[in-house]
């Protein structure tokens, strides 16, 4: 068996054998195949489609390409959540410590943000001393001993992922449902969990762009998920909108923390409430998921969850004070509002483009190496639905740099579509699947 083989056949639209697929993942792994070889692969696999049985060889073979955690010393079914990524999404930093005040094992892996998308792991590092790198020791003692962890992906969680991920996203093959199937599962398999629910997000801030990709790529996943025998939930999300007001690291912290003292905007509490009531349904800790809301909403009112996020951040070496004092937070140096133009109704608010300019003022990175400027963002105060009269603030645009602020503020006003008709704000749940 070679490369050029198997390149041929795939370019050819023919199927690969689980072999075909094994001797890739592994070789290349191994550096034995080059990234022009693997590119040119990877591509007939994006042009030409992968079916199922492709899909999850291709699956399971990136989740074995590392090591598989077992997470049985917690001795609770742990249950993982995972967003297929989007603009302002900080719901994992709000609902993994309300899941653990209500004595549901946490241990989660988290991802850095890239390209439009931005990353839990960042945004957490925003937090002056949270260690994102704990060993794998530590992790597990975490959760045993207060119930939740989250860190960044180990280096040796599904390396092939690692690899092909950077790889894919160089050559412009990230939105391909295979592919990204295959990477998430991969890695969910790895991270150890026993069941997952999966945030499907849907939109123009989202990969999957609509509903009736994002239902195609949730029935593969779940049925991934079946192959490996981890029940799996996808929930679909709208992601047309960034989610809740805040776009940026520091930024999504703080409205993260206001949301665990339960000043929650709309949009993130019905996100919360869905996803959270199907975790603790699949925990075994609640059949009925109108309980499960309500016990959600107790834990808030309560301010368990929030001392559960103040534990979680104290036991990973951050500085507790600054989530007690919120206003310790660095600030950009330049706030500029922008205001509408017109009066009338939000009809859209492009979560691709404010997602594309906070990349701009440094909040993302572009390349895997690049540095970010944790306090630059977005504060969102008109969202899809509310009513604007001319001169009303629309955002603010947080940043450190004249020019860099100067350069966004377009792209903000282009972001916001105002029309005269009334418009319904739209419904955050997609579908559950
Ligand atoms: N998130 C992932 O982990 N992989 C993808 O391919 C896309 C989103």
């Amino acid at each position: 068996m070679n490369i050029q083989e198997i390149i041929t056949k795939k370019r050819d639209h023919n199927k690969l054998t689980r072999e075909e697929i094994c001797f890739f993942v592994k070789e290349y792994v191994k550096d034995n195949i080059t990234d022009y070889q693997a590119a040119a692969l990877v591509m007939a696999m994006y042009l030409n489609g992968m079916d199922e049985e492709e899909t999850k060889n291709l699956t399971i073979e990136m989740a074995e390409s590392g090591e598989i955690l077992d997470l049985s010393e917690i001795g609770k079914t742990v249950v993982d959540k995972h967003s297929t990524g989007g603009v302002g999404d900080k719901i994992t930093i709000i609902l993994t410590p309300i899941i653990a005040s209500l004595g549901i094992p946490v241990a989660k892996m988290s991802g850095r943000g890239l390209g439009f998308t931005g990353g839990t792991i960042d945004k957490l590092e925003s937090i002056p001393g949270y260690n994102t790198s704990l060993s794998m020791e530590k992790f597990i003692e975490s959760v045993k001993n207060i119930g939740i962890s989250l860190i960044g992906q180990t280096a040796n969680l599904a390396p092939a992922d690692k690899k092909l991920y950077a790889l894919r996203d160089s050559i412009a093959c990230v939105d391909s449902i295979p592919l990204i199937s295959s990477s998430i599962m991969s890695k969910k398999i790895a991270a150890g969990a026993d069941k997952i629910v999966l945030d499907v997000t849907v939109g123009s801030g989202a990969f999957m762009q609509t509903k009736e990709d994002a239902v195609k790529i949730s029935k593969m996943m779940k049925s991934i998920g079946q192959l490996a025998g981890k029940e799996t939930i996808c929930v679909l999300t709208n992601m047309d909108e960034p989610v809740g007001h805040a776009v940026g690291n520091t930024l999504e912290i703080i409205e993260a923390v206001n949301c665990l003292k339960g000043n929650i905007p709309e949009d993130i509490k019905e996100i919360i409430l869905t996803i959270g009531s199907y975790i603790i349904k699949l925990a075994g800790e609640g059949e009925n998921l109108e309980e499960n809301r309500e016990k959600i909403l107790e834990n808030i009112g309560n301010k368990k969850a929030y001392a559960k996020f103040l534990e979680l951040v104290k036991n990973q070496g951050g500085q507790v004070e600054y989530i007690e004092n919120l206003d310790l937070f660095e600030k950009a140096k330049i706030t500029i509002p922008i205001h509408a133009k017109q009066a009338g109704y939000i009809h859209k608010l492009d979560a691709k483009k404010i997602g594309e300019a906070s990349v701009k003022l440094g909040a993302g990175r572009i390349k895997k190496e690049d540095s970010i400027d944790y306090s630059v963002g977005f504060y969102l105060e008109k969202k899809i639905g509310d009513k604007v009269e001319i001169g009303d603030i629309l955002a603010y645009v947080y940043a450190n740099d004249e020019d860099n602020a100067n350069s966004v503020i377009e792209d903000v006003q282009d972001a916001y579509i105002i029309n005269e008709e009334n418009i319904e704000k739209p419904d955050v749940i997609i579908d559950i699947i």
